[in-house]
């Protein structure tokens, strides 16, 4: 048997940046992943800059070997309509490529990384767990994303009471020729909501990198809208006419629209297995490494009594920071009226200048009223 202080399966920016904050504090940490890494992750690869403080990343040393695109405007708009330009003095995010940069936060993490291995067995020993009958650690923590085995392990009953964002999207690197058809640039993401509010599509480009994807609430026709938004973005001029057909897809869940369990007796759930990504924008990276580094702090913390009371400051501080978790009723939301007047009363102030730059932007997507984290 392999023994760890700490074992964490998954090794996405939640998992890595848990072990991270562990490692410095002395404790021995195995990251088990059934990928090999570098691997790729379905996602836009949009980062804010609490992200880059929190985990102090060099973004000269990471941009050495790696795509960094920094961003200083957004566009926003309503697929089929008009649409305004938000721009910042300087970077208000940055674009990265997932395979790179999951795979430099894994390196640097510390942590003894099992890759490649599924998890088959996760056994509770009452002060403890066995993983795949090989490793052992006192304390387990759940980072493996929307279908987690260790949340599942605690009972969760994944996609019963969850209102799950599908999502889909297509990275490429291009070519010369789609290079002279592309007209979006890399310092501007283009961000453009579906008629009903009910999502949003979006073009990013990095460097040569084009990212294009559209994420909605309901699952209801989300191949249509894809195609209508891509067929848009073309007559628009914005993208390449000749763009790869297949998109990947992936499901994810925003923080208060679900009751994941964040903790038990030895062991812990964090980032998109908890279910975290802010409400707004669907933005999961920040919200995976704060209640990584939460997660971090309370163990370190713990000095190795991890029963559950002595974790339950991680749920504590997690609530600090993203409000309190409350399934939506669908009382107000889901009225007739509710669903008549939203879309229209949002699509007219997503069109306004003001709002588009100081509400979607600055609050919803960037958060830039919540300071970083940092430990
Ligand atoms: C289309 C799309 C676009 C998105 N765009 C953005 C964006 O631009 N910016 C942003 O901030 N967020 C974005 N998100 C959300 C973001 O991708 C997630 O919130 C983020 O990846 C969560 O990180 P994590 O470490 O919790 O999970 P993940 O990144 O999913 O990592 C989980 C890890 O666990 C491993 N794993 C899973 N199951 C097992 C198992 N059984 N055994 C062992 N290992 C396992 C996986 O291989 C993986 O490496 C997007 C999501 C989607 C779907």
């Amino acid at each position: 048997m392999d023994k760890y202080d700490v074992i964490i399966v998954g090794g996405g920016p939640a998992g890595s940046s848990c072990a991270w904050h562990l490692t410095r504090n002395g404790l021995k940490t195995a990251i088990i992943d059934k990928s090999t890494f570098p691997r790729n992750k379905v996602c836009a690869g949009w980062i804010t800059p609490e992200v880059v403080q929190s985990l102090q990343i060099d973004l000269d040393d990471y941009a050495k070997d790696n795509i960094l695109q920094p961003i200083s405007s957004f566009i926003t708009g309503i697929i089929g309509g008009s649409y305004t330009k938000s721009s910042y003095a300087s970077p208000v995010s940055y674009g990265i490529r997932r395979c790179e940069f999951d795979d430099y936060l894994l390196q640097r993490s510390g942590a003894t990384t099992i890759l490649g291995e599924k998890i088959k067995s996760l056994e509770n020993t009452g002060d403890g767990w066995q993983v795949n009958e090989r490793y052992s650690a006192p304390l387990l923590i759940g980072a493996g994303g929307h279908f987690c085995p260790v949340v599942r392990k605690m009972g969760a009953k994944l996609g019963q009471r969850e209102a799950v964002i599908s999502a889909q999207e297509i990275e490429f690197a291009m070519t010369d020729e789609q290079l002279v058809q592309c007209n979006a640039a890399g310092d501007t993401p283009e961000l453009f909501f579906c008629r009903d509010l009910k999502g949003y599509g979006w073009v990013f480009r990095k460097q040569n990198y084009l990212n294009i994807g559209l994420g909605r609430q309901d699952n209801h026709k989300l191949n249509a809208h894809i195609a209508e938004f891509v067929r848009w973005l073309k007559t628009e001029n914005k993208i390449p006419q000749d763009i790869p057909e297949k998109m990947l897809g992936h499901a994810y869940l925003l923080y208060g629209d679900n009751h994941r369990p964040l903790l038990d007796d030895n062991v812990m759930i964090i980032g998109d297995a908890a279910g975290l990504a802010y409400a707004q924008s669907g933005e999961g990276i920040r919200p995976a490494i704060e209640s990584a580094l939460i997660a971090a702090d309370t163990v370190v913390n713990a000095a190795g009594n991890y029963r559950k009371e002595n974790l339950q400051p991680y749920a504590a501080q997690l609530e600090a920071r993203l409000g309190k978790r409350k399934l939506r009723t669908g009382d107000a939301e889901d009225s007739a009226l509710w669903d008549f007047f939203m879309p229209k009363l949002g699509r007219v102030a997503i069109a306004n200048r003001w709002f588009a730059k100081n509400v979607v932007i600055d609050r919803w997507f960037l958060h830039r009223h919540v300071a970083a984290l940092q430990y």
